[in-house]
């Protein structure tokens, strides 16, 4: 099923997972997608590595799990270090599999480097490889955006016109970066109504789980964190278990709040986890996205 078919008939629950760095580790992000199937997610997605094995993995993680989780799935591509004869291998064995949803990214440059440069006869911008696909294949496309402004775009102005053109490029919805006030979503969500982006707009939300990796994550995406969490993140510094339960806690509100504003949908970042979304759910029980078994730690 198309993901805009789903967003047009019902406000939806995803979950991201990512393909790890060795084959043996694929079953435990099964096990991860399995105990989160039980919330009944009306879509999962699968990243695209910045290189080397994990891309393989995403395929097969995006294949299998179309298989056996009773589940649609969105498989994430990026520009990074490909051709586009390379990308069209992918997005064919893609489209050969039956996957029907595909959201494209440029990717990041190179840990380090400041630069995104394109591969040779690749796709510099994310709309460039959107035109392609748009032209080429046949899937549903969704694109990424930034409630802050991504980190190398010049003004917020400047930011939302590239957004728009990403729906002018084909993409049938939009899934945010992580953010941790609601307001500059709500503030991202008029900005792009102001520019006549009418296509629904995916919340995505990853709940803290240290202290450290949030303050990583937050600063190589540009993300900030309000004085709320930076309390909390000070608080729990050093108690990863603490700072868990906080930022299941911290998700909770986040989501009600997003959900009682009408949000069309909400995209876990799960990290290959389950635990923290699981108990998020619990405490949330949104219509159709309660649990059939208590969470377990994983
Ligand atoms: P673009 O839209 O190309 O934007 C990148 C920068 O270029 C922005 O500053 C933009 O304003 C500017 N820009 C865009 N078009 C033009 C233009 N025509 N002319 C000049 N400037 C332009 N990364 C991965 O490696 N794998 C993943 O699976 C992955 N999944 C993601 C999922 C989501 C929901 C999000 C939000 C991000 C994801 N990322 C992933 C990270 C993403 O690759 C980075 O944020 C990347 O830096 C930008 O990707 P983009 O698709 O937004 O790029």
């Amino acid at each position: 099923m198309t993901i805009i078919d789903i967003l047009e008939s019902r406000r939806t629950i995803s979950y991201e997972f990512y393909p790890p760095r060795t084959a043996e580790g694929i079953p435990a992000v099964f096990r991860s997608i399995m105990r989160l199937e039980q919330y009944h997610p009306d879509f999962i997605s699968v990243t695209y590595g910045a290189g080397g094995t994990t891309r393989a993995f995403t395929e097969e993680i995006a294949i299998r799990a179309q298989r056996e989780a009773d589940c649609t799935i969105m498989a994430h591509i990026t520009c990074a270090g490909q051709s586009q004869p390379e990308i069209d291998g992918v997005l064919g064995r893609l489209q050969n599999a039956g996957i029907e949803n595909l959201i494209a990214l440029r990717g990041d440059p190179p840990a380090g480097e400041a630069d995104f440069v394109p591969a040779k006869d690749g796709f510099a911008h994310a709309t460039d490889l959107m035109k392609h696909i748009t032209a080429n294949f046949n899937f549903c496309l969704a694109g990424a955006c930034y409630p802050e402004g991504h980190v190398s775009s010049p003004d917020l102005r400047t930011d939302m016109e590239h957004t728009r053109w990403k729906v002018e490029a084909g993409a049938r919805f939009l899934v945010t970066q992580l953010f941790y006030d609601n307001d500059d979503f709500y503030a991202f969500m008029d900005r792009a109504h102001g520019a006549g982006i009418d296509v629904p707009i995916v919340a995505g939300v990853l709940p803290v789980l240290s202290s450290s990796q949030i303050r990583r994550f937050t600063q190589l995406c540009g993300a900030s964190i309000p004085p709320k969490l930076e309390a909390i993140l000070e608080r729990f510094a050093d108690d990863d278990d603490g700072m868990r339960e906080a930022g299941i806690d911290y998700a909770t509100r986040q989501v009600q709040d997003l959900w009682e504003q009408g949000v069309r949908g909400i995209h876990f970042y799960a990290l290959n986890r389950s635990y923290s979304i699981s108990k998020i759910l619990d405490n949330l029980r949104l219509p159709g996205h309660e649990g059939l078994v208590a969470a377990e730690r994983g």
